[in-house]
């Protein structure tokens, strides 16, 4: 099998567990990885992922011009085009419309909770490109934004975008942020997410060079850091606790069935405990600063 033999099969393969798992429906979704230097191997427009032959793949050079294949390239692949642009370490691309991510990316709420250690190790953040006509040139303008710091994205109202070392690496990514909103949607309706804390996401990412996984970008462990160059995680400062409460609810009252939340304090000492909040914690030590000054 020659080696553009072998990646014919590789989409084919990757299109059929995209369709298996639900992550697209009928003709959704598109595929490619690099051809050499110079060309792309790429589905071709309005095929169903999950049924897909080796020879309807295009060929096609950078600027997204057909080379070879019976058939019209994705209608995404100007999106394709742009990632291959800013990232020469990209080797494939892998866009789908998976149910629960896609709700996120409907909700327009990012999967950037610092919440499990293996999102945190390989994605770091997952952020949302903003909504883009799909199949225009915004779309690729859209994705630019994020591309260099992360191997994957939600798209606003569309569904989700990775990238990888090679067409595999892409769709596990694309699992993995599946799996990652599912999990998040199911703390959610428990109650909320615990948050790992900003110190053990620092001892995550020391983590990453140890298994050799080669991120984009460093994560930023701080919600107020607006830097395009980083993966921005929400995790909250922990005194070297490794699970913290989210100190970053809002200020709208918690949901009843929240129950990790600490209740108010002075309802919460029937059981001879007090518990605080750190915030509480915080200014209780402040006054008592103060007031041995
Ligand atoms: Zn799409």
């Amino acid at each position: 099998m020659t080696a553009e033999s072998a990646l014919r099969a590789d989409i084919v393969e990757v299109g059929r567990r995209l369709y298996a798992r639900a992550y697209t429906a009928s003709n959704d979704g598109n595929i490619s990885v690099r051809l050499g230097t110079d060309r792309l191997l790429m589905t071709p427009k309005s095929v169903c992922k999950g049924f897909m032959t080796p020879d309807m793949m295009c060929i096609t050079d950078l600027e997204g011009r057909k080379l070879q294949g019976d058939r019209d390239p994705s209608s995404e692949m100007l999106m394709h085009l742009e990632v291959y642009r800013q990232r020469p370490d990209v080797q494939a691309v892998v866009h789908a419309h998976p149910p629960i991510a896609t709700g996120f990316a409907v909700a327009g709420i990012p999967l950037n909770k610092a919440v499990l250690a293996e999102v945190l190790t390989t994605l770091g953040s997952i952020p949302i490109a903003e909504y883009a006509t799909p199949s225009t040139s915004e779309l690729p303008a859209a994705v630019r934004k994020y591309i260099k710091a992360h191997d994957g994205m939600l798209l606003a109202n569309h569904g989700a975008l990775t990238a990888g070392a090679d067409v595999f690496a892409a769709y596990y990514k694309m699992e993995t942020i599946e799996h990652f909103a599912k999990i998040s949607l199911v703390a959610r309706l428990l109650g909320g997410e615990n948050l790992i804390a900003r110190e053990e996401v620092d001892r995550l990412q020391g983590l990453r060079g140890t298994y050799g996984i080669k991120a984009p970008a460093p994560i930023c462990a701080d919600p107020v850091v607006e830097d395009a160059t980083c993966q921005v995680v929400e995790a909250p400062a922990g005194r070297g606790l490794r699970l913290v409460p989210d100190l970053l609810e809002s200020p709208a009252p918690a949901p009843a069935n929240r129950h990790h939340d600490p209740p108010p304090l002075s309802a919460n000492t029937d059981e001879g405990e007090i518990r605080l909040t750190y915030r509480e914690l915080s200014a209780l030590i402040q006054e008592a600063i103060r007031s041995v000054g």
